[in-house]
């Protein structure tokens, strides 16, 4: 068959490897000037270096994901530390972990600046988080994570140390905007997946940028393939006739026939594409609900270290954002002969997001004075602001199962994407999954005879 794939993010590039493994002629449509879509490197002149637009971490149950990586060939580039580090005011760190010593740790409640009788609050409140996932109660989804830590009696000194920030990892946004359920589903998977893998649940980190660990191995695959891709290639509609996907058309007017389709388009594109789909209306109105969350990320090349004792260090109480702090010298064995490199993340930066660049890179450098001592006389060489308006979805309460499976009600049409519906949120996993499961509608179909 010759397949069209629209979107070449992660979900359109796993779609293109995949397909094309399976025989299949494949033409990509990408409508930037390059590939990628939310997981690219910025090539930076100025500091003769390649930095991501934001710091991308793997959880241990990324199987999709890291079949891409097979795929492609770059699966010897991801590394699983097994533990972060949480960091307090001042400098001091408590190494974290859902395994070993350090799991037992944090399941007996004993957190960083958790005291006291709170210690058993926070077990018991655990206890009840984890027996909640596992058999959720009804009201799960009509409740925001917020809601549901008061209803268990978790300490604010356990979520400032641990909790709410595993509910903006996982879920890409706060707790207070969140529904319960996200995280529940989340846990649970991520569960599932430690005891199939017989591994606890740890995070893990590329070795290289991100072009090299997704694009470079798969450019190679395409060009191997006789893959075309297509760049400043905008799909305007999937075109459907008789119940059957015939192409796309592009905005520029172009139809590009195809015996199928795969749209990865991200939820914030896919209006308009699918008019011509039985049941569009229930995919946009899903759509709608799934709101954009921004993430600011800044690349600072500093005079000198700032000490970091671990790849990776959650900062302890930010105050409803998710602030982390990454060592691009331990991560890529970078020489720092001329500068060091941190990159610094900050999830649901709803307000820092307005910020200029220059009040940006500063409200990051006083951060990380105030955690971290050797950096109260660095100078910034270079700062590197990354806003990415739209980097994740907010899934609020009301929402679970609203996302749309990959099948769609046209034969030959499969839809792909963090945001279609799969055992994750809004993750690269999330995306690989969906790209996996639209292959496989395809697959079906082209074996099913006409
Ligand atoms: C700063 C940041 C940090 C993140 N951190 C993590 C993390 O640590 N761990 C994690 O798992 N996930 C993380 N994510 C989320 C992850 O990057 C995304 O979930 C994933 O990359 C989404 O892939 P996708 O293919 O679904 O969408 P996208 O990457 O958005 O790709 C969609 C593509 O479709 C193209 N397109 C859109 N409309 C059209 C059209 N009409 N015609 C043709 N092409 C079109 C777009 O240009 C784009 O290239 C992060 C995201 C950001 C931005």
């Amino acid at each position: 068959m010759h397949c069209v794939v629209v979107g070449g993010g992660l979900a359109g590039l796993a779609s293109a490897v995949w397909l094309t493994e399976a025989g299949h002629r494949v033409t990509l449509l990408e409508r930037r000037g390059s590939l990628g879509g939310r997981t690219i490197s910025i090539p930076l002149a100025v500091v003769d270096d390649v930095p991501d637009n934001g710091q991308h971490v793997f959880a241990s149950g990324y199987q999709h994901l890291m079949r891409y990586l097979d795929s492609v060939g770059t699966r010897d580039h991801v590394c699983f530390p097994g533990r972060m580090t949480i960091r307090m005011p001042g400098g001091a760190t408590r190494r974290s972990g859902f395994g070993g010593l350090d799991g037992v740790r944090t399941a007996v409640g004993d957190l960083p600046g958790v005291r006291g009788l709170d210690k058993l609050r926070t077990a018991r409140a655990q206890a009840t988080l984890i027996r909640q996932a596992l058999r959720q109660p009804s009201w799960l989804d009509e409740i925001t994570a917020d809601e549901w830590f008061r209803r268990i009696g978790m300490p604010q000194s356990a979520r400032d140390a641990l909790w709410d920030g595993i509910v903006i990892g996982l879920t890409g946004d706060k707790p207070d905007i969140s529904s319960a359920k996200v995280p529940a589903d989340l846990l649970v998977t991520g569960m599932r997946r430690a005891r199939e893998t017989r591994t606890p649940i740890s995070i893990g980190y590329p070795t290289v940028d991100l072009d090299t660990l997704f694009l470079d191995g798969a450019e190679k695959v395409f060009a191997d393939n006789g893959v075309e891709i297509r760049h400043r290639a905008v799909v305007s509609s999937v075109d459907v006739a008789d119940g059957t996907v015939t192409g796309v058309t592009l905005a520029d007017g172009e139809q590009v026939p195809a015996d199928a389709v795969i749209c990865a388009v991200p939820v914030w594109n896919v209006h308009g594409l699918l008019d011509q789909v039985p049941g569009h209306e229930e995919i946009y109105a899903a759509a709608e609900q799934l709101t954009p969350v921004p993430i600011v990320s800044v690349n600072l090349y500093l005079d000198r270290s700032i000490g970091m004792s671990d790849w990776g260090e959650v900062l302890h109480g930010g105050e409803g954002v998710l602030e982390q702090v990454w060592d691009r010298q331990r991560m890529h064995g970078r020489d720092a002969s001329q500068n060091h490199f941190y990159s610094t993340t900050v999830s649901a930066a709803y307000e820092l997001t307005h910020k200029t660049n220059a009040e940006i890179t500063e409200i990051q450098m006083e951060m990380l004075r105030k955690y971290f001592p050797d950096a109260r006389d660095a100078q910034v060489l270079h700062s590197h602001v990354v806003r990415m308006p739209k980097s994740t979805f907010a899934q609020r309460p009301g929402t679970a199962g609203i996302r749309p499976d990959q099948r769609t009600a046209v034969r030959g049409l499969a839809l792909a994407g963090d945001w279609t519906r799969t055992d994750w949120t809004t993750t690269m996993e999330g995306a690989c999954q969906s790209a996996a499961r639209a292959v496989e509608v395809i697959l079906e179909y082209a074996n099913t005879p006409s």
